[in-house]
């Protein structure tokens, strides 16, 4: 059986500081839609993948709605539906500060200053509910403890205090359940250097959530100078969310194909050697790499 149903694993771990920054998981039954007792569909979309399409106009946002809920074979994934709300939501947000930065129409500068701040406001805020929600979609499919993510901000998802060194008393150190994603899959060396780009993102929404003097303030000029101040974030902002997408949704397209290995393989596990197609990191004590061979028993006839 390669779907775990329980989280339990032998901790605190004992692999050196990648292993221990960037935690084993296994896909759980959680990551499929199941008729009856047989997977039909993996449970999650690929929202991040599609947003890095979106942002280059090269594809539109899937729409999840109530409806698919209601179906029989619709996504239990809780953070799909979310997710689906919050894509849609950005969507529009960056078409409105489009709208808003291409627009010549004259505008009272001191209402040019209320709409640049209140866009830039909802804009740093959705691109990090977008990177948080896509996230844990894929954690929903692992068996990483919920309790790790539940309430994790973006921050937390990026970095948090290991709980199982923690509760050893043993000397704690960073857990980094993005990189723990990116693991499985052989994409950690990818996210080595851009740390300082993806706190951008979470600094960014921090600052529009206080209420103290980073908080932004209202400066009229004219219309033209809101606009134009307002694009240069949204560049800036824009290539944050790509950047970011481009890596979740990385980890959404091995995740798919590791669950359409299942799936097509169903009831038996998929072989080691398909594995290797998306490819999946397997653990030395994963149940399907072969009993260490011991001399003296032969299987030949
Ligand atoms: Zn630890
Ligand atoms: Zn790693
Ligand atoms: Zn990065």
């Amino acid at each position: 059986m390669t779907i775990s149903s329980n989280a339990t694993r032998r901790e605190p771990h004992g692999h050196g500081a990648h292993s221990a920054s960037h935690p084993h998981w296994e896909l759980r039954r959680n990551a499929l839609i199941w008729s009856g007792e047989t997977p039909v569909a993996a449970n999650l979309s690929p929202f991040a993948d599609e947003m890095v399409k979106w942002l280059q106009q090269k594809g539109p946002l899937s729409v999840v709605t109530q409806a698919t809920r209601n179906h029989p074979l619709g996504y239990t994934n809780p953070y799909t539906y979310p997710a689906a709300t919050i894509s849609a939501g950005l969507g529009a947000i960056i078409n409105a500060i489009v709208a808003f930065c291409k627009s010549t129409e004259p505008m009272d500068p001191l209402e040019a200053e209320i709409q640049r701040i209140r866009l830039h406001s909802e804009l740093a805020i959705n691109i990090a509910r977008f990177c948080e929600v896509t996230i844990k979609q894929l954690l929903h499919c692992t068996n990483v403890p919920l309790a790790m993510y539940r309430r994790a901000t973006l921050g937390q998802l990026l970095a948090q205090d290991c709980p199982a060194c923690r509760k050893a008393g043993m000397n704690t150190h960073d857990i980094s359940l993005l990189g723990a994603l990116a693991h499985r899959y052989f994409e950690c060396l990818a996210l080595e250097h851009c740390v300082i780009d993806h706190m951008k993102i979470v600094g960014d929404r921090r600052k529009m959530d206080a209420a103290h003097s980073e908080a932004p303030i209202l400066n009229p000029r004219d219309a033209a100078a809101s606009r134009s101040d307002l694009f240069e974030v949204l560049e800036e902002s824009g290539y944050g969310l790509g950047h970011m997408a481009d890596h979740i949704g990385t980890y959404e397209r091995k995740m798919l194909q590791e669950v359409g290995l299942i799936i097509a393989s169903w009831p038996t596990p998929p072989s080691l050697n398909t594995l290797s197609r998306v490819p999946v990191r397997i653990q030395e004590d994963d149940p399907r790499l072969p009993p260490r061979s011991h001399s003296g028993e032969s299987s030949a006839v």
